[in-house]
């Protein structure tokens, strides 16, 4: 699943204690969780590729030990035209049949059509709501993505959102389609997508859902967390549940918080490098979907 999405934000300063333990730098600082302020974690499981920690406070989980596989995070999001090719071959239609069912529920924020989505990517997304009559611009940090994404004749500034000169209180629609767990800095991202927006605007993000991380005993549960959860990455930092990224957004100014976690079959990509890896993820997920187990969910937050 490496590079299987193209993130927002630049890592500078990973900051769980593991972590720095485990990379030598001695500037950090134990983390602050995002959500609540606490600086108190325990350890609780591993899946797959992550040992996690969880927020002693408010359940928030994070991911301490990718960065011993992986070294340098930004690494992983210097995406190349295979990258691009296998997640056409693995991913796209899964994503498109989500911005396709995602769309028409943004018209309701609907004042200036000025949308923002924060991670574009290769602009799959900015295309389509481009033919809504949005006025769609990205933000993404990959040069490959921005320059297939300009390509296509859309606008995307190729840096942190953090470092992005455009008007504050502008956006009726903020966007975050499976980035937001990719996001070490999510605290001060989120206070800029709501500064972003105009009074009664939306942030709209979609992030996996953490709470399948806690479904139930038993050998397709754990098949699912292990194999086919979304969240058994690498590059994923935080595992938001609805509850602790309610928190987060909430603490931001944003309000009227809305969730749906009633993901269509469609929407969920199975992947994988052998036929062999594709069959067994597709009766594992089948299986978790048959049997209602957290996948993701879509968060909306309105600017009070
Ligand atoms: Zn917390």
């Amino acid at each position: 699943m490496r590079n299987s999405r193209v993130g927002a934000g630049t890592i500078s300063k990973m900051n769980l204690r593991e972590t720095i333990l485990a990379s030598g730098e001695s500037d950090c600082v134990t983390l602050i969780c995002p959500c609540c302020f606490s600086g108190t974690w325990e350890t609780v499981q591993r899946v797959r590729f992550a040992s996690l920690s969880k927020c002693s406070n408010c359940g928030l989980l994070a991911t301490t030990s990718f960065l011993k596989k992986y070294g340098a995070l930004e690494a992983l999001y210097d995406v190349t035209p295979q990258n691009h090719e296998e997640y056409r071959k693995h991913y796209l239609a899964s994503r498109l049949s989500f911005y396709n069912g995602i769309l028409p529920k943004l018209d309701r924020f609907r004042q200036t059509s000025h949308l923002l989505e924060v991670g574009s990517g290769y602009g799959y997304f900015l295309g389509m709501a481009s033919q809504r009559d949005w006025d769609a611009e990205g933000v993404e940090i990959s040069q490959y993505a921005c320059d297939v994404a300009r390509s296509r004749g859309y606008k995307v500034h190729q840096q942190d959102l953090l470092a992005v000169q455009v008007a504050f209180e502008s956006y009726d629609v903020v966007v975050m389609w499976d980035v937001i767990e990719h996001l070490a800095n999510v605290g001060p991202i989120v206070e800029r997508c709501a500064a972003l927006l105009r009074p009664g605007g939306a942030l709209i993000a979609r992030t996996p859902d953490g709470r399948a991380l806690n479904c139930t005993k038993g050998f397709m549960a754990a098949a699912y967390r292990h194999f086919a959860y979304p969240a058994n990455t690498a590059e994923h930092i935080f595992h938001f549940t609805p509850e602790t990224l309610s928190l987060l957004v909430t603490r931001n100014g944003l309000k009227e918080i809305e969730i749906d976690s009633r993901g269509a079959w469609e929407e969920r990509p199975v992947s994988g490098r052998s036929a062999f890896v594709r069959i067994g993820r597709y009766l594992v997920l089948r299986h978790s979907y048959i049997k209602g187990w957290p996948y993701e969910f879509v968060m909306t937050a309105v600017k009070g």
